[in-house]
């Protein structure tokens, strides 16, 4: 085991850091303005043992609600500003951590330089005592920074990404930061990481294997990444992100410890390389962004629905919705993203068509099937 070389970064009564345990955090999945469910939630995931938990916050009436859950719960709050990085005045009040995405960040107010939206950010966290993190995802990059590369290269753009964010962090002064470089993907996970601990080695990062699935394919791929980057001293948080019932959440928690406990006593389970071999089903740990709960099960019953195909090398994504289904659903061989009455079906980046919930299963297994004849005939239509 290498030794992490990273710096302090607190956040409420946590510190991340090369002298501080790996902290565990998760995310609620219930509509954040559903107010007992919500808390329900977050009272779950402190029971399991989060350090951190995060709240996906969309709109003002998600900010009330927020207001509504702080005075309730002890746990450090982190807030996702993914679509809206305007309400971080509104929320920091509420919580030790913001949570932005550098691709977000490009699309809103396009004619202000990035730059100026950053400043907001850290004159807000300055304000309120919070702490950033740069969450760059590999569905969301900067499009100016994709547009550098060779179209396969999903990495590169993905680290310069999150490298230009920290060199105007640091120019500004503000080093309570941390960054993430996500994908659902575990080797690429791996290989951001890494890249990016070389040049940045004193910067913590939050580890995660984005869209990881449903236990136990999605536990394997988390394990794979934490394993081979925790092992030589890269990452000072981690989020397991799974598809579970909202009951089951707080697995995302144990699952995380569990990971770290084998790691620190050596009991590896993984091969240096994640080789997909048959079916891979990718799909969102959910969040109050879930546009139909419905979702959970349409996940559960993909996987039971394309059980006959498990040996075929075929990526299907399941997203719970519109804000981050789109876009990561683009590199799957066939993609799903929710909306309240139906379900958006691809086929790599081409739409198919929506369908309704109790559509779409069989129009799935008609698709699945054409696209194992047109691999097993060797080519693939664009
Ligand atoms: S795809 Fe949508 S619902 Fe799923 S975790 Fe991401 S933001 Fe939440």
């Amino acid at each position: 085991m290498q030794l992490r070389k990273t710096r302090d970064v607190r956040i409420g009564s946590v510190t991340l850091g090369a002298t501080h345990p790996v902290a565990v955090q998760s995310m609620t999945a219930t509509r954040t303005q559903d107010l007992e469910a919500t808390l329900r939630q977050v009272r779950l995931l402190e029971e399991a043992g989060a350090d951190l938990i995060r709240i996906a916050i969309d709109t003002k009436n998600d900010v009330k609600a927020l207001a509504w859950i702080r005075p309730q719960t002890n746990a450090n709050l982190v807030v996702d500003l993914q679509e809206n990085y305007r309400l971080a005045e509104q929320v920091a009040p509420f919580v030790q951590k913001l949570r932005y995405n550098p691709g977000h960040l490009y699309h809103l107010e396009r004619s202000k330089p990035i730059a100026e939206k950053v400043q907001y950010l850290v004159d807000v966290a300055r304000a309120y005592d919070c702490a950033l993190r740069v969450g760059v995802n590999c569905g969301s990059v900067d499009p100016d920074k994709l547009s550098k590369y060779a179209s396969d290269d999903s990495i590169t753009p993905m680290v310069e990404s999150a490298l230009e964010h920290c060199s105007m962090l640091d120019e500004m002064g503000f080093d309570r930061y941390v960054v993430s470089l996500k994908d659902s993907d575990p080797n690429k996970v791996i290989e951001g990481n890494v890249r990016f601990a070389q040049v940045r080695p004193d910067v913590p990062l939050h580890l995660g294997v984005t869209e990881a699935g449903m236990p136990p394919d999605g536990i394997i791929k988390t394990r794979i990444a934490f394993e081979q980057l925790l092992s030589r001293g890269i990452g000072d948080t981690i989020r397991v992100s799974l598809t579970l019932p909202f009951e089951k959440k707080g697995d995302e928690v144990t699952v995380g410890r569990q990971i770290l406990d084998d790691i620190a006593n050596g009991r590896f389970r993984s091969v240096p390389k994640f080789e997909q071999t048959g079916l891979n089903i990718i799909s969102c740990p959910s969040c109050s962004r879930v546009e139909n709960e419905a979702f959970i099960d349409l996940a559960m019953s993909v996987r039971e629905m394309t059980e006959y195909a498990r040996e075929h090398r075929i990526t299907i994504a399941v997203m719970g919705c519109r804000v981050n289904g789109p876009g990561e659903t683009d590199d799957a061989d066939l993609g799903m993203w929710c909306a309240p009455s139906f379900v958006n079906l691809k086929k790599g980046p081409a739409t198919i068509g929506q369908f309704t919930y109790d559509e779409i299963l069989g129009r799935l297994r008609t698709e699945l099937d054409r696209l194992i004849e047109e691999k097993s005939a060797g080519h693939r239509p664009a």
